[in-house]
């Protein structure tokens, strides 16, 4: 039951989302804020009621948010995939001293080794 509240409550979101990403394409300068632009088609929707004050924040709210998200995910992605290179180095270097494993420990205590 929970759930479905929360779908239609998203759905609402969505539809008002679309509504204000159709006015955005309506205002005249292309990367226009929509605060106190001219030619701005969002703050007209809202100056003539179409548009609820609060709806175009929490738009900006979670487009905010929408940005953040991706930007942690892609930082995420980008250190897995350095740590995974480490990890590919590090294996690489064993198995070719695996042969010698007095050496090989030796190396990896010596503080001006590859690392
Ligand atoms: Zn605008």
């Amino acid at each position: 039951m929970r759930d479905l509240s929360v779908g239609l409550a998203e759905e609402g979101l969505r539809e008002t989302f679309s509504d204000i990403e159709t006015l955005v394409l309506e205002c005249r300068f292309r990367d226009c804020q929509h605060g106190s632009e001219p030619g701005c088609a969002v703050q007209s929707a809202i100056v003539a009621g179409d548009l609820d004050e609060r709806q175009l924040s929490n738009y900006f709210k979670l487009q905010r948010e929408d940005q953040r998200l991706t930007e942690t995910i892609a930082q995420k992605d980008e250190r897995t995939r350095a740590f995974s290179k480490q990890v590919r180095n590090h294996l690489k270097d064993t198995s070719i001293q695996g042969t010698d494993k007095f050496r090989g420990s030796e190396r990896a205590s010596d503080p001006n080794g590859s690392f």
